[in-house]
């Protein structure tokens, strides 16, 4: 009987360990101070889950308990602290938009476009 169940696990393992599929991996969710949420599979018997995970859409460090990231994202800090090397993930479309030209440019295309939408409709 035991040696019959013995058998059967470790034929189990010799499996999984020939297919490497992430079907036992552990799921870890990192939240980060802008909402984004990742997650990662890890095995199983990985020895070190880390805490913290830059976060790939906007390089804050994204952490594993929510609370905390909750707590960063209600101090400018938290929300300021973006990695040097992904500054520019950070920025949303209008900031880079806003780089590039001002405000009353964008005005001025903005007003170009609507008298041209309603040109269109005549
Ligand atoms: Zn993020």
């Amino acid at each position: 009987m035991t040696a019959l169940r013995g058998h059967a696990l470790s034929s189990h393992s010799y499996e999984s360990d020939s297919n490497v599929v992430p079907l036992d991996a552990v799921p870890h969710a990192y939240h980060c101070p802008a909402g984004h949420v990742t997650t990662l599979a890890f095995h199983p018997e990985a020895e070190e889950i880390p805490e913290t995970w830059d976060c790939p859409r906007c390089g804050r460090h994204a952490h594993l308990d929510e609370t905390a990231a909750r707590r960063l994202a209600g101090s400018e800090e938290g929300l300021a602290l973006v990695s040097p090397r992904s500054s520019a993930a950070g920025k949303t479309h209008r900031d880079m938009l806003l780089e590039r030209r001002t405000t009353d440019e964008l005005e001025e295309l903005l007003i170009e476009r609507l008298q041209l939408l309603r040109t269109g409709e005549r």
